[in-house]
C-alpha cells in the first residue's frame, strides 16, 4: 500500500527551544536535535514523517547574517521535492527578520515554511516549546485535494500562525512573543485549529521554486527622535557603501519640516540612495501628505512604506538591491506587496 504520510523536514538553527536545562547544575545546554523524535514522544503520534537537518554550529539569533538565511534557503533548495513542509527552528529575537528574508528569497514558494521557537527551552518543565513545534508541524502537515494548505512562510508562536513578514516581536518575556499588528492571523490554534482562508496567499498554479541568494547588505535604519542632530543623518548618507536608507518615522509618515533635513535626504537621494519611509508605530502604516509634517517627504519623492514592518523593510530593500533592482524602478517595486508583506 502507498504511504500517504506527509513528509517534514526539521530544521534546527539555533535560539531557546533547543536547549535542556541541567537540574543539577542549572545551566541551559544545547539539545541533540538529531535525537529530538527519541526525546518528545509526542511527535511519534502526528502522522507524518519528520527528519531533522541542524546547523553544524547551532546559534543565538542575535548572531544571524544573510549568510545563514542562504544557508536556510539552500536547506530547502536542496530538499524541496522531497518534503511536503518545512519547519524552521529559530531564536526568538531575530526570527522576523529571517523569516521575512526567506519569503523574497524563495520565490514562487507553493509549500509551507514555517518558522517557531520558544521563550522557554524545550527541557524546561513549563515550556511553551512543545506546543509550538508539534502545532507547527502540523500545520506544515495540513493537505486539501493532494496539495498544501499553507503555500507561504509563516511564524507560529503562542496558538497563532502569522504571515511571517507581518510580524514584529513585541516582547522579551510572555509567551505571546509575536505580533501582526497590521494582518489577521492565518491561523489560530485552540481546540480546533482554524485555519483563516481569505487570509492565505492565494494558491498559484505551481511554478519552479527560484531561490534567490544575494542579499545586498549596504542598508541603513534611522530611527526618528525629539533632537535628532543634523551631524548623524549627514554621517549616515555619507557612508560610501549606503544604497539605501529606511527613516522611522513618526505617526502616519512624519517628520520635522526643519529645512536641513530636507537638504540631506534630497541630497542623498539625487546620490542615488533609496530612502524609505516606515512608521515607528507598531500598528498602522505611512500616509505621506496627510499632514503637512509629510509633504516634504513626498515631494522629495520618499519611498513609502505604507503598513509594512521594518523586518520586512529591510530584508525587501536587500532583496531588491541584491536583485540589482535600481533607478526609477525600485519606488514602483518596493512600494508593491511582493509576498502579502504590505496592503
Ligand atoms: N536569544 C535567543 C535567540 O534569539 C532567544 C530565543 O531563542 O527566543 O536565539
Amino acid at each position: 500500500m502507498e504511504d500517504k504520510k506527509t513528509n517534514i523536514l526539521l530544521i534546527y538553527t539555533g535560539g531557546t527551544i533547543g536547549m535542556v536545562k541541567d537540574y543539577k547544575s542549572g545551566t541551559l545546554r544545547a539539545f541533540n536535535f538529531k535525537k529530538l523524535v527519541q526525546h518528545i514522544p509526542e511527535l511519534h503520534q502526528l502522522d507524518c514523517h519528520i527528519e531533522t537537518i541542524s546547523f553544524e554550529q547551532p546559534i543565538d539569533s542575535s548572531n544571524m547574517n544573510p549568510s545563514h538565511w542562504v544557508m536556510i534557503a539552500m536547506i530547502i533548495e536542496e530538499h524541496y521535492e522531497s518534503y511536503d513542509g518545512f519547519v524552521v527552528l529559530h531564536g526568538s529575537d531575530t526570527m522576523s527578520y529571517t523569516a521575512s528574508a526567506l519569503g523574497y528569497m524563495l520565490e514562487n514558494l507553493s509549500k509551507p515554511v514555517i518558522f517557531t521557537g520558544s521563550q522557554l527551552p524545550i527541557g524546561d518543565l513549563r515550556t511553551d516549546a512543545k506546543e509550538n513545534l508539534i502545532t507547527s508541524i502540523q500545520i506544515a502537515a495540513l493537505r486539501e485535494r493532494g496539495r498544501p494548505v499553507i503555500q507561504e512562510v509563516g511564524l507560529y508562536f503562542e496558538y497563532k500562525l502569522l504571515r511571517a513578514n507581518r510580524t514584529t516581536k513585541i516582547n522579551a518575556e510572555h509567551f505571546e512573543a509575536f505580533q501582526s499588528p497590521n494582518y489577521p492571523p492565518l491561523a489560530v490554534s485552540g481546540v480546533h485549529l482554524k485555519i483563516n482562508k481569505e487570509a492565505l496567499l492565494p494558491r498559484k498554479r505551481i511554478k519552479r521554486l527560484v531561490v534567490h541568494k544575494k542579499m545586498d547588505s549596504n542598508v541603513g535604519i534611522l530611527k526618528m527622535f525629539p533632537g535628532l542632530a543634523p551631524g548623524l543623518l549627514k554621517n549616515m548618507v555619507s557612508t560610501p557603501e549606503l544604497k539605501a536608507l529606511i527613516i522611522e518615522t513618526y505617526g502616519s509618515g512624519n517628520a520635522p519640516e526643519e529645512q536641513w533635513l530636507t537638504t540631506i535626504l534630497k541630497e542623498a537621494i539625487a546620490k542615488g540612495i533609496k530612502v524609505v519611509n516606515v512608521t515607528q508605530c507598531v500598528g498602522g502604516g505611512v500616509l505621506m501628505g496627510q499632514y503637512q509634517t509629510s509633504q516634504q517627504l513626498k515631494k522629495l519623492q520618499v519611498i513609502s512604506g505604507n503598513d509594512i514592518t521594518t523586518e520586512a523593510a529591510i530584508t525587501k530593500l536587500m532583496y531588491l538591491l541584491g536583485a540589482g533592482v535600481s533607478g526609477k524602478s525600485f519606488k514602483t517595486v518596493f512600494e508593491t506587496s511582493l509576498r502579502g508583506e504590505m496592503s
